[in-house]
């Protein structure tokens, strides 16, 4: 019969990959954790309506990428293609503005955009991320950057580069996207043809091209950023003091854009020379409209998201030590059940004694077993010969001694304070 193999986009965490997440996972906790970030988790399916709401629903990822589906009552669900939204309908939801202010989190898991799948982009990809809610301050944004620049570091994230941006309010958005317009239909017939059909949908587009002559246009092109209102000047004058006093270095990129619609002000993203095409590793920015579009007061907020998967691809190969093995208990005779009663028994007690054990469960010849337990690197072997007797072996000096049993736990505890 065919094997069946995993849905396209989709890929197995094995053991050993798990490992190096398991690593990322501490990374975060330390270094989030240490900053006053606390874990949040979220379903990982919500209502339709929470992702139109709040991520937009003339974006990509709300016309394109959602796996939405009914739930048989009549109901929208989706699996979540994004973190912030259902953050920010948890902090709704449960008063959290009654907490003390800023409040803030950290998240890991899973999400789900239906993507094409290619090196370092799948339909179900994890992402690590973080929120500070209810902080407009522009110290928060340059908290949040700098915590996610040491996240990167820490990783061994090689080739990074943060891009930055202020994308205003959504008021002086539509003024800018009216002038951009009405630049572009100015000069239309420099523009390539694929930018040229784009010019209502989305005029920021037309500065990613690639085209030379649309390029050359787009040099002089009117910028967001010479448009920014007093405030959000200000603001992000700011920002960039801190970023400068922290000794991060950015490059101002007046055509920054990302495909979610909540940002006000600052926008940033880290991308790696490491990866190919999918360089972004992650970025995020400020969301002050958010939270009241999803029905709370209004709240400034800002966070970021990285791609788990992209850390990992770009960042050091970290040497993962084999699992510790102290103990690998084997029993001579299988066929004798009392024995089996017995070299079990010896393997829950040393569990519960604090080494790591296991018993051989394969039925294993004698000699096999030693074989076996070179290659998971046991430090000891018990081989249990009868319900009272054992013979510790170790596995480095091949020394053995016939023990009691009740004396193989105690004897292998005080070989290891001796070590
Ligand atoms: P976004 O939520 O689109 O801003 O994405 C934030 C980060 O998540 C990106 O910089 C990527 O590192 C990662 N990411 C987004 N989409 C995918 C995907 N389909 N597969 C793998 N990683 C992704």
């Amino acid at each position: 019969m065919a094997i069946i193999q995993a849905a396209k986009g989709t890929y197995d965490v094995l053991p050993r990959d798990a490992e190096r997440r398991g690593i990322l996972e501490s990374q975060v906790n330390r270094i989030f954790g240490g900053a006053g970030y606390r874990r949040i988790e979220t379903p990982v399916f919500e209502s339709t309506e929470l992702f139109a709401r709040g991520v937009g629903a003339s974006t990509d990822i709300v016309q394109k990428e959602m796996y939405s589906f009914d739930d048989g009552g009549g109901r929208s669900l989706t699996l979540r293609p994004e973190g912030t939204a259902p953050i920010c309908r948890a902090y709704v939801e449960h008063g959290m503005h009654k907490l003390p202010l800023p409040v803030k989190f950290w998240y890991f898991g899973s999400f789900f955009r239906a993507e094409q799948p290619q090196k370092g982009r799948y339909r179900q990809f994890w992402q690590v991320g973080a929120e500070a809610i209810g902080a407009g301050a522009p110290e928060t944004d340059a908290e949040v950057i700098v915590l996610l620049a040491e996240l990167l570091d820490a990783m061994g994230v090689k080739g990074t580069r943060l891009r930055l941006a202020s994308l205003a309010t959504p008021e002086t958005r539509v003024e800018y996207r009216d002038e951009l317009t009405a630049y572009l239909r100015a000069h239309e017939s420099e523009l390539s043809p694929e930018v040229r059909a784009r010019i209502d949908l989305n005029p920021m587009r037309a500065f990613d091209s690639s085209d030379r002559a649309t390029q050359a246009l787009m040099a002089d092109a009117p910028k967001l950023l010479d448009r920014l209102g007093p405030d959000d000047a200000l603001h992000f004058e700011q920002v960039r003091r801190l970023l400068d006093a922290a000794g991060i270095r950015y490059e101002l990129d007046p055509t920054l854009v990302r495909g979610l619609d909540y940002y006000t002000r600052t926008l940033f993203e880290f991308t790696s020379d490491a990866l190919g095409a999918q360089s972004g590793v992650g970025g995020g920015g400020r969301y002050d409209r958010l939270i009241e579009q999803l029905g709370g007061e209004p709240t400034p907020g800002i966070g970021f998201a990285a791609g788990v998967e992209r850390i990992l691809l770009a960042g050091a190969e970290q040497p993962i030590a084999p699992d510790p093995v102290d103990l690998l208990v084997v029993v001579a005779d299988r066929e004798n059940r009392d024995h089996t009663v017995v070299g079990f028994e010896l393997t829950r007690e040393a569990r519960q004694a604090g080494l790591a054990a296991q018993l051989e469960l394969m039925g294993r010849s004698l000699k096999s077993a030693l074989k076996h337990a070179d290659r998971i690197h046991a430090r000891y072997v018990a081989i249990v010969k009868d319900q009272e007797t054992a013979t510790l072996k170790e596995m480095d000096s091949g020394q053995q001694h016939e023990l009691e049993m009740a004396g193989v736990i105690a004897t292998i505890l005080r070989g290891s304070r001796l070590v």
